[in-house]
Parts: C-alpha cells; sequence; structure tokens
C-alpha cells in the first residue's frame, strides 16, 4: 500500500517536474524569438523627491508574449540569466532606454537620469564598457543621463574588478546605483570604497517600516550610512503616505513605489508628467 502510495506521489511529483521544464524550455526559445523580433516592452517609474520633482526614471522590462500575454521579469529575466541570453536582452534595454530618454529631453520634460538594471553578467564581460560606450555613441545620448543599478553580489563578487569599472563609468560621467540594498551581504569595508552614487533600499524593509521596528531600524540604518558614505538613497516600493511620511523624517530623500507613480509606457509617462505638473510642482526645463 505505501509502495503503491509511494509511486502515485513519485508520478504527480514527475508530472509536474516534466511540465515546469518543458514550460522552461519553451520560453527559453520564446525568448529567442521576443529579443529579435518585437515583443519586448519598457515601461518607465518615477523616482521622485520630496519636493515632487522626478529625480530619475527606472526603466523595467516587459515581455508580451504572442500567445501566453504578459510575463513578468521576476520569471524570465532569471531564464535569461540562465541561458546566456541576458547579454543580447540587456543590450536592447540599455538602447532602447536611451532612445527614450533623449525622446524626453526634447520634449523638455525634466526627468533626471534613466536608470537601467544591470544583471552580473553583462557587467562581468570584459567588453561591457566597449558596448556601453557604443550604445552612448550611436544613440547620442549624454553619459550623465544614463544610471545603471547593480546589485551587492555583482559588486562583491569580484570587487577589485568591480571598483575599477565602476571607476571608469564615473569617469565616462555614468551614475550608478545599488539595488535592493539590504538582501545581499555587503561588507561595509568595502563599500566605503566603492564609487557608487546611490543606494536603494530594499522593498522588504519598506513594507513594514511603519510597524516593526526591526524594518524600522534598518531602513535608518541604511539612511545614516548612505549619508555617511556621501552617497544618494531611495527607498523602494512606497506605497503609502504613512510609509513616505516616516522615511522622510528619518532623512531619506528618494522615493519610488506605487503611492507616487507605477511603471508606465513612454507616451503614459509623458501624459502622467504633464498632469501632474501643476500639483506636484513638476519642474519643467
Ligand atoms: P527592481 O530593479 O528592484 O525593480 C523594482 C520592482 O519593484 C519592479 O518590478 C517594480 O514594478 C516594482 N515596484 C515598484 N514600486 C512598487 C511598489 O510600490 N510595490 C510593489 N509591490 N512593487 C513595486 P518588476 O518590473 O516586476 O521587475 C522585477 C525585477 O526584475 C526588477 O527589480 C529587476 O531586478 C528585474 N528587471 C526588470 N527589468 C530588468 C532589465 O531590463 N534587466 C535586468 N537585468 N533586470 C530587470
Ligand atoms: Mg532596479
Ligand atoms: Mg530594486
Ligand atoms: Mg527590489
Amino acid at each position: 500500500k505505501a509502495k503503491q502510495q509511494g509511486r502515485d506521489t513519485y508520478e504527480i511529483y514527475s508530472a509536474d517536474l516534466d511540465e515546469a521544464l518543458s514550460t522552461r524550455v519553451t520560453l527559453r526559445n520564446d525568448l529567442q524569438e521576443a529579443i529579435k523580433g518585437d515583443q519586448l516592452r519598457l515601461h518607465y517609474q518615477p523616482l521622485v523627491n520630496a519636493d515632487g520633482s522626478i529625480v530619475s526614471l527606472e526603466a523595467l522590462v516587459r515581455w508580451q508574449h504572442p500567445q501566453k500575454g504578459s510575463i513578468s521579469p521576476a520569471d524570465f529575466i532569471p531564464i535569461a540569466e540562465e541561458t546566456g541570453q541576458i547579454v543580447p536582452l540587456g543590450k536592447w534595454v540599455t538602447r532602447k532606454a536611451c532612445e527614450d530618454a533623449l525622446i524626453l529631453i526634447e520634449r523638455g520634460l525634466r526627468m533626471g537620469c534613466m536608470a537601467v538594471n544591470l544583471s552580473p553578467m553583462q557587467f562581468h564581460r570584459p567588453n561591457f564598457l566597449n558596448v556601453l560606450r557604443q550604445i552612448l555613441e550611436e544613440t547620442g545620448l549624454p553619459p550623465e543621463y544614463l544610471e545603471l543599478e547593480l546589485t551587492e553580489g555583482i559588486l562583491m563578487k569580484d570587487t577589485g574588478g568591480a571598483k575599477n569599472i565602476l571607476n571608469d563609468l564615473r569617469g565616462m560621467g555614468v551614475k550608478t546605483a545599488i539595488d535592493d540594498f539590504g538582501t545581499g551581504f555587503s561588507s561595509f569595508g568595502y563599500l566605503r570604497e566603492l564609487p557608487v552614487d546611490k543606494i536603494k533600499i530594499d522593498r522588504s524593509f519598506v513594507e513594514d517600516v511603519t510597524s516593526c521596528e526591526k524594518d524600522a531600524a534598518v531602513c535608518k540604518g541604511v539612511i545614516t550610512l548612505a549619508r555617511e558614505l556621501g552617497m544618494r538613497v531611495v527607498a523602494e516600493g512606497v506605497e503609502t503616505e504613512e510609509q513616505y511620511r516616516y522615511l522622510a523624517k528619518h532623512g531619506c530623500t528618494g522615493f519610488q513605489g506605487y503611492y507616487f507613480a507605477k511603471p508606465m509606457a513612454l507616451d503614459e509617462l509623458i501624459v502622467w508628467v504633464e498632469e501632474n505638473a501643476g500639483g506636484l510642482r513638476w519642474q519643467r526645463l
């Protein structure tokens, strides 16, 4: 009886695994098409200051799958990283974000800089800086308008190498931010050495910042750390006015989250900025 049950369980598991595996294999093949074809889109989410001005826009990739509909980057970025497809995908994202940033600048929208997420594989490729220079040159976006979001993992893997690349980026005028800060295990000693412009406090600490003392302690600690190290600080995933007020009261100067704005397609974003120009004192060039 037990054996029978065991076998049934095994069969169920195996069917589930097969399905999960074949979904991944299909997605892999489809991703190839998506990158070459016209299925990827960028949405842009504003990061704001307490005075209501836009500090920057974060480019977030979306996949409009012809059969499966919209697929979240949380589901396909890991696959793209496994297969190496993140390299062409990342190039596409960077180029498109630079092109759109130029459109916004030419329309006179004061949007600060354009932030692009980078995967470890992109950052650690030997020709990474050359690829970036080429994209900036071809699109014509002044490097000061580009910001790269890196994770703690990227920077801690090979800190010596990372530091050199960060110095080169700074030399070019490109800005950098550490994304999802607090979820990795940064060595504060190395952090001090790294020429990074901004720290983004991970959403997981912001969520309960007004009700959980430990999360509040982490947020306040990171805000102080950033200030002492001469870096800017942004809280991710701000969804309520209470979170916003609390963080601002404790010295946070940058905010990103649904409370302010969701990620939007370029044309939606333009309308949103224009509609909010009065109430939120959007500064126009
Ligand atoms: P991330 O870089 O930390 O981006 C912020 C994520 O939080 C986005 O999810 C954004 O839509 C979401 N978000 C913003 N405000 C709020 C809020 O108030 N509440 C909640 N619950 N969520 C909020 P999204 O767009 O699904 O992206 C997920 C992750 O996928 C990103 O996290 C980033 O790690 C990765 N990703 C997205 N686009 C790219 C890309 O072009 N390249 C790479 N390498 N990774 C990307
Ligand atoms: Mg990010
Ligand atoms: Mg983040
Ligand atoms: Mg995050």
